[in-house]
């Protein structure tokens, strides 16, 4: 089963009490943009077989979106960060380039 750690009220929350929200770190399309570029922002998603950062929602608990960075393969949680940040903090990076030396996911590696 996966666990999370939500890191607004510090509990290690079973995947029970939690909700997916799909890939994080989007880019929303601006005003004006092209139809591909909106496209892509509505539809086109990562779907790594590894390294992938997610939404969770600490649904029965304390209710608020936090974001995960974890392997998909192997449910290996590098680490949980808060909603309102725009990139993983580097101790997480850190944490993934010491166990997937290599690796990217979008712009971050
Ligand atoms: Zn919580």
């Amino acid at each position: 089963m996966l666990t999370l750690h939500c890191p607004y009220c510090g509990v290690d929350a079973d995947e029970t009490d939690l909700h997916a929200g799909g890939e994080a770190h989007l880019k929303r399309a601006s005003t004006g943009s092209s139809d591909d570029a909106f496209e892509d922002y509505l539809f086109m998603r990562e779907n790594p077989k590894g390294v992938h950062f997610e939404r969770w929602r600490h649904a029965y608990g304390c209710g608020k979106w936090f974001l995960a960075a974890r392997c998909t393969a192997t449910l290996q949680v590098f680490g949980t960060y808060r909603a309102q940040t725009h990139e993983p903090p580097q101790d997480i990076k850190d944490a993934i380039s010491a166990q997937r030396p290599g690796w990217s996911w979008g712009n971050f590696r």
